[in-house]
């Protein structure tokens, strides 16, 4: 443990089994006996240990060298070491995956400790008597989750584990000895995604990005009410790593008048509320803001723009990014002008172009469309490279439009004089009529985006092909 030029440092290394990591520690000795950092939250995050926020340390005291436990995978990680004695440590990945059945054997002494995630079967046999194993992990023992385990036999002929002590003499439980075989063993499956508000514009794209995945669930308002403050509490958050925001109050009109207390629901005290189920399951949250929350008095809105929102839906959607943002893993998508499947601005004018009506379009509001498939698009993509957490803006690509120009645009698209819409200015347009104050400029700098590798398409391209499959989708609706 401690060499002659002293205790070798702390470090962590990669193993064959992906996320199962092996932690050297360094052990100060003297003529007392021996001292070491067992875990240390700060040292070990930095040099790659996952966050993992132990809530119970548990100790196993085997008195007789031979003592045999496992092989058991459990639905939580778990951070494994020795406090006196010594032990070979086996570990089989029992996650369903490509990597099911791989394994890794080490010996632990005070010296080296193991990083265990969630679903790889753990078992060790001790090399001495007296041997004190130890381990912290980020969940609580319950009978139901014991249920959850998955158990592979020790002596497994596929896992070839090459114990050091024969099994037939060592000292196994009973329960041990009866497992099943590799062949038998249903993978552990991994935790799963739930996406909320999935049948709006952006839900119902991300049921089309996220279709086949089974590891998915998707859950409309009829599955789970935000409205209600309980609904949240129904959920077993422990079966899920990922939570995917796609509801939100967005009658914006009407969040000034009789849906004020609705919107503040949904978007604040609904978000804010996911946002500590987040912090407390080790959730990675994905959120939805707007360009609402801005005032948008400046072009090209950055990230990091002080919120400045001028109606009721933009703070109450500003309320709820400030929480999503205290969650560790957090990604907050700002978007502006969501165009998918249901009531959007783009149908409302294709309607109007094919009944012959002329009307009058604002066109001092400055933005660009963003393509629900589009944004779909991103937050698979974020997730999947696993981009830094944080505030990403999503629009579409392409020089910003008023709003009628995009008007004009889908007149134009089909078939109609573009000419037929009238320019007006949000002030004219809103005259005498009750409505929540609008930002003016919506265009939102897209370069953290792309920075990420992943640039959306320009928004004209995208509408051209969504007015030339209008036809269809009413069909289909
Ligand atoms: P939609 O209005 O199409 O979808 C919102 C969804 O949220 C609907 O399916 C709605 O359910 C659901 N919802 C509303 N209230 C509740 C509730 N109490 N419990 C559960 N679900 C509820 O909006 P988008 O898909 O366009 O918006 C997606 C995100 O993008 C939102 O966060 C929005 O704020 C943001 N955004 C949208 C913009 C836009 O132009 N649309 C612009 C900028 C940002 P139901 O179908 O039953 O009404």
């Amino acid at each position: 443990m401690t060499g002659a030029s002293g205790p070798k440092p702390l470090s962590v290394t990669e193993t064959p089994i992906p996320g199962l990591l092996v932690c050297e520690l360094p052990v100060m000795s003297d003529n007392r006996g021996w001292f070491k950092e067992n875990w240390q939250r700060e040292k070990m995050v930095a040099l790659g240990l996952p966050d993992f926020n132990p809530v119970q340390n548990n100790v196993s005291f085997n008195t007789k060298k031979g003592a045999t436990r496992g092989i058991h995978a459990e639905p939580w990680d778990k951070y494994v070491s020795v406090a006196s004695g010594r032990i070979f440590g086996a570990w089989v990945d029992l996650r369903e995956g490509r990597t099911f059945g791989r394994t890794f054997f080490t010996e632990l002494d005070p010296s080296r400790a193991v990083y265990v995630p969630r679903g790889v079967g753990n078992a060790f046999q001790t090399l001495e008597d007296s041997t004190a194993y130890t381990y912290l992990v980020n969940d609580h023992w319950s009978a139901e989750a014991q249920s959850q385990y998955v158990f592979l036999n020790l002596a497994d002929e596929t896992a070839g584990i090459p114990w050091p002590l024969d099994l037939a003499g060592a000292e196994i439980s009973a329960k041990d000895r009866v497992h099943p075989r590799l062949s038998d063993v249903p993978p552990m499956p991994p935790r799963r995604t739930l996406v909320l508000g999935a049948n709006g514009q952006l839900g119902k794209a991300l049921r089309k990005a996220l279709a086949g995945r089974t590891d998915v669930e998707f859950a409309g308002r009829g599955e789970l009410d935000l409205s209600d403050p309980s609904a949240l509490a129904q959920v077993d958050w422990k079966n899920y790593s990922t939570v995917i925001n796609a509801a939100a109050y967005t009658a914006v009109d009407d969040a000034e008048g009789s849906g004020r207390a609705d919107a503040w629901q949904v978007n604040g005290a609904a978000v804010a509320e996911l946002a500590r189920l987040a912090q407390e399951h080790h959730l990675t949250l994905v959120h939805v803001s707007t360009d609402y929350v801005f005032d948008g008095a400046r072009a090209g809105h950055p990230e990091d723009e002080p919120f400045a929102p001028l109606g009721v839906y933009g703070q109450t959607k500003a309320a709820g990014d400030l929480a999503v943002a205290t969650v560790p893993r957090h990604y907050i998508l700002r978007t502006s002008w969501v165009i998918g499947e249901g009531h959007n601005f783009v149908r409302t004018m294709a309607a109007l172009a094919e009944r012959g009506v002329s009307p009058s379009v604002v066109d001092d509001q400055i933005g660009r469309l963003t393509f629900a498939e589009d944004l779909a698009g991103a937050i698979v993509h974020l997730l999947d490279a696993g981009a830094p957490y944080g505030t990403y803006n999503v629009s579409n690509e392409g020089p910003s439009m008023a709003w009628a120009d995009v008007a004009r645009e889908v007149f134009v698209l089909l078939g109609k004089p573009g000419d037929r819409v009238t320019g007006v200015s949000t002030a004219e347009y809103f005259a005498g009529r009750s409505a929540a104050p609008r930002p003016l400029n919506s265009v939102l700098d897209l370069d953290k985006l792309r920075a990420t590798g992943f640039t959306p398409p320009p928004a004209q391209e995208r509408l051209a092909a969504y007015v030339a499959g209008l036809a269809d989708r009413e069909r289909a609706e």
